[in-house]
């Protein structure tokens, strides 16, 4: 028997107690006759101490002998500590130890196993099974266990059955690039590895599943962006006989349920915003509403005077800074320089500050009076004390700019609390979405997203118009979670697929089998996926995903610990008849 307790269990309550304890050294302070050794498990820590005039010398000497890390087992008794350590649960008592074994030794880590280690990001992914002995790390993934437990008791309950859906598959169209994988047995052909189980789960619809889920893993070959992984998980539903109400209770429930289970917390029934709402107020399809700074269109109260730049520009908008007016000069400069940088664009920025008084005074004095930067308050919400900033130009642009500004406001205004949830549902996203680069349209959600009822016709006059029974569960500021009702008959499914630049012969190529499949009787259906990662960091209260996912690759989509991906030698590439034609 390696142990009779772990590290984190034992109390005053079991002074006098025989246990035998198995761990890793954590640390050790010998003081020549007394040794003292911290014993680290999953559980916890418990402190050990070796005592010449207790025990043996030779108990010493071996105990002195201990590097950070070893694996030992040790046999002792429970013993009240003389300095008791509030800090930990087991702060009460310590071990005499009679025998120590050592079970294996271990090298000195490259970096200290504490929760304040002095290890960087790189050297932690290379030895990522010694940062998951570190308690942030265990922590997290323990936590994330808790999430998806919940998840499965959750969706369990209301009926859903959990079904695994294939790997190797062929291409999805989440619109990212697919992960390939050659087929020995087919010789030049491909399996491509699912962006997500979509297809699978319709066609789990059509065979009468009714209610669906899956804890998945999804692959994206995309250009990684911060805090993206090429493989992540999502939590993937679908329904049968439902409409769009339905699966918004349901998630909304389930949603509402980790947050009680995980975060004690309730909140009221998620209110529900449009899309074009959402880029109105908030330039920003997933909305932070844990504060407001809603934005003010200032079209009409401010391109009347002669100033060419807001005349010139599509929209002119700005939000009130809670407080701004007490911004110097030199901070304002500053935060015209962000907006300026690269990341965000802006040609500039216009304020407005609003004193005390009542008064204003403009960065723009010369062409508007105080009548009209009341107005920009009023339509801003600003209130005395408050700065106004406003930017200007091509719609699109200037509402991502502003929205970029919010949020860095807000993050230094400290309105970001992670403790505090805010979701909500952004429903009505546009059908299509024009790539200004081919001036083509592509799916926003994807192919088989269906319009809004009765749209189908504007397809033709007005693409960019339609809207679709689509919708995102946002929370804090991150979408968390998406979906839509889908298409369930040929006819339009083949519609669909013709204003997405298929030919009839390619829709069959790629999508034959779902188009068969709705010739055979599909019920009406519809879902949504979580995005796992993202929505147990929000739980967990931080902001990147990697410390919840056990093995992360890095930015450049490499496991730095498993050093992939790698070459494979020329027998592999004979054998899956594969010849290499490398750019450099
Ligand atoms: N398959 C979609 C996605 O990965 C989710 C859905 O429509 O259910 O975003």
């Amino acid at each position: 028997m390696y142990r009779s307790h772990n590290c984190g269990e034992l109390r005053a309550a079991n002074i006098n107690a025989e246990v035998t304890l198995s761990g890793w050294v954590q640390k050790s302070r010998d003081k020549g006759f007394i040794v003292w050794v911290d014993l680290r498990d999953r559980y916890g820590i418990t402190q050990l101490v070796f005592d010449e005039e207790r025990t043996s010398k030779d108990l010493i000497e071996q105990a002195q002998n201990l590097g950070r890390e070893f694996v030992i087992q040790v046999k002792g008794t429970v013993i009240e500590r003389a300095s008791k350590n509030p800090n930990i649960p087991t702060g009460d008592i310590e071990i005499l130890v009679s025998e120590l074994t050592v079970l294996n030794e271990s090298l000195l880590p490259p970096f200290t196993i504490e929760d304040k280690t002095d290890g960087g990001e790189d050297i932690r992914m290379k030895y990522r099974y010694l940062d998951i002995r570190r308690n942030p790390v265990k922590e997290s993934l323990i936590f994330r266990h808790k999430v998806t437990q919940e998840v499965r008791n959750y969706l369990s309950k209301e009926g859903f059955i959990e079904v695994e859906t294939p790997y190797l598959i062929k291409s999805t169209p989440e619109g990212a690039r697919d992960f390939v994988v050659p087929s020995r047995m087919n010789e030049g052909q491909f399996y491509a590895l699912p962006q997500s189980p979509q297809t699978f789960k319709q066609l789990l619809m059509v065979g009468g599943m009714d209610k669906y889920f899956q804890i998945v893993k999804c692959f994206r070959d995309e250009d990684l962006r911060a805090d993206r992984q090429p493989e992540f998980t999502q939590i993937d539903c679908e329904m049968a006989f439902i409409e769009q109400e339905d699966i918004l209770n349901a998630f909304e429930g389930l949603t509402r349920h980790l947050l009680k289970e995980v975060n004690g917390v309730e909140v009221e029934k998620f209110p529900r915003m449009l899309y074009d709402d959402a880029m109105r107020l908030y330039g920003n399809d997933k909305p932070d509403i844990r504060f407001g700074m809603e934005f003010g269109e200032l079209n009409d109260v401010a391109q009347h005077k002669d100033f060419g730049v807001f005349n010139n520009a599509e929209l002119v908008v700005g939000i009130a800074v809670p407080g701004g007016n007490s911004y110097t000069r030199k901070d304002i400069d500053k935060l015209i320089s962000w907006v300026k940088r690269p990341q965000v664009g802006a040609l500039g920025m216009v304020y407005s500050r609003c004193n005390d008084d009542g008064s204003f005074k403009s960065s723009v004095d010369k062409f508007y009076d105080q009548d009209d930067l009341a107005k920009w308050a009023e339509v801003t919400g600003a209130k005395p004390g408050d700065l106004v900033c406003v930017l200007s130009g091509d719609k699109n642009k200037v509402r991502a700019q502003l929205s970029a500004l919010r949020m860095e406001l807000a993050e230094r205004l400290g309105l970001r609390d992670p403790k505090v949830f805010a979701p909500l549902w952004v429903m009505d996203f546009p059908l299509l979405e024009l790539d200004e680069e081919t001036g083509h349209y592509h799916a926003m959600h994807h192919p088989f997203t269906s319009p809004k009822p009765g749209q189908i016709e504007l397809l033709d006059s007005n693409p960019g118009e339609v809207k679709a029974n689509a919708y995102d569960l946002v929370l804090n500021g991150n979408e968390i979670g998406g979906g839509s009702i889908r298409i369930h008959d040929k006819k339009t499914q083949a519609i669909m697929l013709k204003h997405l630049g298929f030919s009839e012969e390619e829709a069959k190529a790629q999508f034959g089998f779902l188009m068969d499949a709705f010739e055979y009787g599909a019920p009406p259906h519809g879902g949504l996926a979580f995005g796992l990662d993202r929505l147990v960091a929000i739980l967990g209260g931080q902001e990147t995903i990697r410390d919840f996912i056990a093995f992360p690759k890095n930015n450049s989509g490499r496991d730095v610990m498993i050093d992939a991906p790698a070459p494979i030698d020329d027998e592999q590439l004979t054998e899956l008849s594969l010849k290499l034609n490398l750019k450099s």
